[in-house]
């Protein structure tokens, strides 16, 4: 498995989207969010993604240059419309408005229609923390279905990520949670599955509607289905983010009709210092998180995170030795960047 150097992969990544016409400054900023993902531990939503973009754009799904607009607006509520862009750039757009009018109005909701696959909600939700807002995402994929609705047994929900970024003192972040409503991402299993490796017991159906651990039967056909976290919970959740990212955005809800990725997103911005002021903000969250750190371990439990931290290390990590990319994802890349005379 090749270990390469983050800024590598990213002038890779960057220079295989700018030879298939994005401008530059969006082919770089893609370039940045995929190889973020991989430094931060989520292989799922990193660079293995090229080779689903470049199919994606040879086949009139995504639009290299979208000509984004806001459909409607008011002090504190837009609506976007990503022309069917990059979802790395039509959600930077929704992300910058709304910290705007949440800076200005105390909080904000933005959603985007006609945007591709986003990636991570935790980058946007970051740059909202960032910028001393909580920032907070749900994420609909109507017509990418790969999750069961709790006691089924076919695909009738996308994996509808959902993800809340708390700001720290000072520009820092101080929590970040992010995860889909499947017991894994799809991409999760789509990394199983290049890698030849099974899956834990509790991930996934096949197409039977058995139990399974083999990504395998997952792409098979009959095709299998993700469990969804938490059991009826992380279905109800599901269901919840369907009707703010999908109904509220005009996406649409999860439907048997094929069609390219739409990630249907609604993004809400609060700012803390509207209902105390931020130094208190800050300090009972550091004291609820000391709480939590303070419990005994559970058996076998080495330590108590706060949901961030694990990204936090692995970056560090990865920022350090590099990135492992497994063997059919970079045969993948480097197809991708030969295509359109890039080295990798
Ligand atoms: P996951 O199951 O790895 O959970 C990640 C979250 O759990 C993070 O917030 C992490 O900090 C936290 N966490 C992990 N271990 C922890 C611990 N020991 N203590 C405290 N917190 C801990 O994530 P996932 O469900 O596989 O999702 C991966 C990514 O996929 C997410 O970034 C999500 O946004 C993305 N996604 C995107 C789409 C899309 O359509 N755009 C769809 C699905 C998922």
């Amino acid at each position: 498995m090749p270990t390469i150097d983050p800024a590598k992969l990213e002038q890779v990544t960057r220079d295989v989207f700018v030879a298939r016409g994005v401008p530059a400054g969006d082919a770089g900023w893609i370039a940045t969010l995929l190889v973020r993902a991989n430094l931060r531990g989520h292989d799922s939503h990193g660079v293995i993604r090229i080779p689903h973009y470049v199919r994606a754009m040879k086949a009139g799904e995504v639009n290299p240059a979208p000509h984004i607009t806001v459909e409607s607006e008011t002090p504190t509520i837009a609506l976007i419309d990503g022309d069917q862009g990059f979802g790395q750039v039509v959600a930077r757009r929704g992300i910058t408005l709304a910290v705007e009018k949440a800076t200005a109005q105390g909080m904000s909701a933005v959603t985007l229609k006609r945007t591709n696959h986003i990636g991570r909600l935790a980058d946007y939700a970051e740059m909202a923390a960032s910028q001393g807002l909580i920032g907070m995402l749900w994420v609909n994929a109507p017509m990418a279905l790969n999750v069961a609705p709790w006691g089924g047994a076919g695909r009738r929900l996308g994996t509808n990520p959902h993800a809340i970024a708390v700001p720290g003192p000072n520009g820092s972040v101080a929590m970040s949670l992010d995860f889909a409503t499947s017991v894994i991402a799809e991409g999760k299993l789509k990394v199983k599955f290049n890698r030849g490796e099974p899956v834990a017991p509790g991930i996934m159906l096949n197409g039977a509607g058995q139990p399974s651990t083999d990504p395998r039967e997952f792409y098979a056909d009959p095709p299998g289905s993700l469990l969804t976290v938490g059991g009826h919970k992380g279905y109800g959740l599901s269901l919840a983010v369907e009707i703010l990212g999908g109904i509220l955005s005009g996406t649409g809800v999860a439907r048997a009709t094929p069609g390219p990725v739409q990630n249907g997103t609604l993004m809400v911005c609060l700012d803390p210092g509207r209902f105390l002021p931020p130094a208190d903000f800050h300090a009972q969250v550091e004291a609820l998180f000391a709480f939590a750190r303070s419990a005994p371990l559970a058996a076998g439990a080495k330590e108590i995170l706060i949901p961030g931290e694990p990204e936090a290390r692995t970056e560090r990590e990865r920022r350090a030795h590099g990135i492992p990319v497994d063997d059919e994802t970079w045969r993948q890349i480097a197809k991708c960047a030969a295509e359109v005379d890039v080295s990798a």
